[in-house]
C-alpha cells in the first residue's frame, strides 16, 4: 500500500540495514514519547533518563567510530534524527548536540585521554555534554565572540557568557570555545569546576521539551589538558555545526511528516457539511502540495547523506539542504494546524507543536538568512554576511 507520506518510494531507496535502524527508532519513539512528549512540552521539561535509553539504542554518537559508538552510516544517522524528530524537535536536539556537537567535537579534536574520559560514557547516555558557541552579543557571527582564555603559567583562566546552548544547565561537560593570543580554542570544562555556573533558560515559547541554559565561566582555572589540541581557529566548531546540520535535514522532514500524518488523520475523521473535510478540494489541495514538498525534501536529504557517505559533500550543500527541508517542514507544519481547525491549537495535536519547535531549528545551527547568504556567496563569490 502506498504510504500517504512516501508517494514516490524513497524507502526503496534505502538498504535492508538502513530501514532496520530507521524502524527500530520509529518504535522506540512510539513507545516512549509519542505517549509523553506533549505533557513534557507543556511542563518545558526533557526527562534525564531518556538519555540512559538513547544510550542502549546506541543513538548518542552513533555516527562516530570507536569509543563504545556504533559507527553507522550518515543516512542510517539522518533516518534516526528523522525518527527521533517525529517524536519532537526537543528530542533530535538532544541528541545532535550530544552526537554531533559535544561528541564530536572530542572525538575529532580531542586527546586520546580526553576521549577515553568523556567519549565512553556519553555513548552511553551517562554524562551528558553541551557546545557552548554561542554569546549573548554575539550568535551569527561568533568570530567575534568575547569569551577569552588567557594563559595563567600551565593553566588556562576562561571568562565569558554562553547563551542559548542546549543541556547547557544538565550537562556533565561542556565543550567551550574561547579566544586566545592564538585564536579561538576548544576546551572541556567539567560541571563543578570553581567559576563555571549554568542557569535554565525559562518562558520559552518553542523547543520546550529541550533544556535551554546560560553559561557563566568566571575565572575558570583549567589544566592545559582542558585543551582540545586539534582544534585550531573557528573553522573546528564550524565542521562541528556541520555535523549537526546534516541531522536537522533529515530531522526537520520528521516533525513535517507527523505533522502531515496527523492532518491526514483528522481530514478523513473530521466532518462537516455531511463529509469528511478530506473530501473538500481546498482540503486535498493543502494535502497534495504538502506531500509533494515532503517527499522532495526527503529525496534531498537522502541525496545529500549519500554525499556525506561518499566523503564529497561541500558546506553549501548542507546549507541547500537546511535551508529547504526546515523551511518546508515549517510550512507543513502551519498549514496542517489549519486543517484541524481549533483542535490545532491544543497539544493534543502535533502540528502546532512542531511549528514552534521549528522556529528554533529555522534559527539555530545558523539561521535561514545566514544559510541564503552562504548560497549566495557560492552562486556569486561574494560574502553578503559581512
Ligand atoms: P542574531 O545573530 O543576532 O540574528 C538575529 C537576526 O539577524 C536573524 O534573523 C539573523 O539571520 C539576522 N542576521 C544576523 N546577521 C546577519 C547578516 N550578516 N545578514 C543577514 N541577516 C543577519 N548555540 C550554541 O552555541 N550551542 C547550542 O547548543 C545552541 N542551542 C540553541 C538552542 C535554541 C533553542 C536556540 C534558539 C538557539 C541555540 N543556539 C545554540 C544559538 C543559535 O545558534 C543562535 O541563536 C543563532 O546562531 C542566531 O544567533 P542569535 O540568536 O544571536 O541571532
Amino acid at each position: 500500500m502506498t504510504d500517504p507520506t512516501d508517494l514516490i518510494d524513497i524507502a526503496g531507496l534505502l538498504s535492508d540495514e538502513e530501514r532496520q535502524i530507521q524502524e527500530t527508532v520509529g518504535r522506540f519513539v512510539a513507545d516512549h514519547v509519542r505517549p509523553y512528549v506533549a505533557g513534557w512540552f507543556e511542563e518545558g521539561t526533557f526527562p534525564r533518563e531518556l538519555a540512559l535509553e538513547l544510550g542502549k539504542l546506541g543513538l548518542l554518537g552513533m555516527h562516530l567510530e570507536g569509543y563504545g559508538c556504533a559507527g553507522t552510516s550518515a543516512v542510517a544517522y539522518g533516518l534516526a534524527c528523522l525518527e527521533l524528530e517525529a517524536g519532537d524537535s526537543g528530542l533530535r536536539s538532544f541528541v545532535s548536540v550530544q552526537g554531533s556537537l559535544a561528541m564530536f567535537s572530542i572525538w575529532k579534536y580531542g586527546s586520546e585521554e580526553q576521549k577515553q574520559e568523556w567519549l565512553p560514557r556519553m555513548a552511553a547516555g551517562e554524562a551528558i555534554g553541551c557546545f557552548g558557541l554561542t554569546e549573548p552579543d554575539f550568535g551569527s557571527d561568533p568570530a567575534n565572540m568575547r569569551t577569552r582564555a588567557v594563559r595563567d603559567g600551565d593553566d588556562w583562566i576562561l571568562t565569558g557568557t554562553k547563551m542559548w546552548i542546549t543541556n547547557g544547565s544538565i550537562a556533565d561537560v561542556a565543550t567551550v570555545w574561547a579566544q586566545t593570543e592564538d585564536g579561538i580554542r576548544g576546551f572541556l570544562v567539567p560541571r563543578g569546576t570553581p567559576g563555571f555556573t549554568s542557569r535554565t533558560i525559562k518562558q520559552k515559547l518553542s523547543l520546550r521539551a529541550s533544556i535551554t541554559g546560560e553559561l557563566i565561566l568566571d575565572e575558570v582555572r583549567l589544566p592545559d589538558s582542558a585543551r582540545l589540541p586539534l582544534a585550531r581557529g573557528l573553522g573546528a566548531p564550524l565542521s562541528c555545526l556541520s555535523e549537526a546540520r546534516f541531522g536537522i535535514v533529515f530531522g526537520s522532514t520528521g516533525a513535517g511528516r507527523d505533522a502531515l500524518r496527523a492532518a491526514l488523520d483528522y481530514a478523513n475523521s473530521r466532518i462537516q457539511f455531511g463529509k469528511p473535510i478530506a473530501a473538500f478540494q481546498l482540503t486535498q489541495e493543502k494535502l497534495a502540495n504538502m506531500a509533494v514538498d515532503l517527499n522532495t525534501a526527503m529525496l534531498l536529504a537522502v541525496h545529500l547523506g549519500r554525499l556525506k557517505d561518499a566523503g564529497t559533500i561541500k558546506p553549501h550543500q548542507i546549507s541547500v539542504g537546511k535551508l529547504n527541508n526546515v523551511r518546508t517542514a515549517l510550512a507543513i507544519a502551519r498549514e496542517c494546524r489549519t486543517i484541524l481547525g481549533g483542535s490545532g491549537i491544543t497539544l493534543e495535536y502535533s502540528p502546532l507543536r512542531h511549528a514552534n519547535n521549528l522556529e528554533s531549528v529555522l534559527t539555530y545551527e545558523g539561521t535561514s538568512e545566514i544559510h541564503t547568504l552562504v548560497i549566495g556567496q557560492t552562486l556569486t563569490g561574494h560574502a553578503a554576511y559581512r
